[in-house]
């Protein structure tokens, strides 16, 4: 007799597109990986990325005080949520791997549940009735900013776009691998690990490999 959970289980995955696989099947990794570590393994790793999350937080604290009341008139009162099209990001591995080193379990359960289950709509399969459902979400989100909300932020307060432009040259610090950078050490330490997964971009995206090689 077939175990109902397991045959649920393959019933849900035949409903999942690629997109879904993917990162289902990536947060899988990370969670697993990280569940047989020590406590003092993961402290390390959480050291490791305590320099990004201070990023984060200024990122985040710019884009409450400069976006904060267009963002939320614009999008989020009138549920339009533009910038969480479906499937419209690219996630990196790192983006998850630091999402779950943050994240209480039932958070990343949370995640994977509504990974099981099939996207028909237009929205990013993320966005939950409050918002992203990352705690830490993809830098590509983080820093995505439409055109209407720039131009009506930096027309009346110029001196942002100066600030804006400094924190992408930034985020260069932990993602641009013409020099060893944090997306790309992660990476390597799962892969150490005896993991792959396709959203390993700084192992196999053709251009991200040829900035390595370069050096530029
Ligand atoms: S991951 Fe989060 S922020 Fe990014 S598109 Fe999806 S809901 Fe929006």
């Amino acid at each position: 007799m077939p175990d109902p959970e397991v045959v649920a289980e393959e019933a849900d995955i035949e409903k999942m597109n690629d997109y879904q696989l993917e990162h289902r099947e990536t947060f899988s990794i990370v969670q697993t990986q990280f569940s047989v570590v020590s406590a003092a393994e993961k402290d390390r790793l959480k050291a490791m990325i305590s320099d990004y999350l201070s990023f984060r937080d200024d990122i985040t604290a710019f884009l409450s005080d400069y976006f904060g009341d267009v963002c939320t008139r614009k999008c989020y009162e009138s549920r339009l949520s533009a910038c969480c099209s479906r499937e419209g990001i690219i996630a990196f591995f790192a983006d998850m791997a630091v999402n779950v080193l943050v994240s209480p379990d039932e958070e990343i359960s949370l995640l994977l549940a509504v990974l099981r289950k099939p996207n028909t709509g237009f929205k990013c399969i993320y966005l939950g009735e409050k918002g992203c459902m990352w705690r830490i979400k993809p830098i590509v989100c983080e820093m995505f900013l439409c055109d209407t909300a720039e131009a009506e932020v930096f027309g009346k307060r110029p001196e942002g776009r100066a600030l804006w432009e400094e924190l992408k040259k930034h985020k260069q610090q932990y993602l641009w691998p013409d020099r060893p950078v944090l997306f790309d050490m992660l990476e390597q330490y799962f892969i150490d690990a005896g993991h792959s997964s396709p959203l390993m971009y700084f192992h196999n995206s053709p251009g991200l490999l040829r900035v390595k090689r370069s050096g530029k």
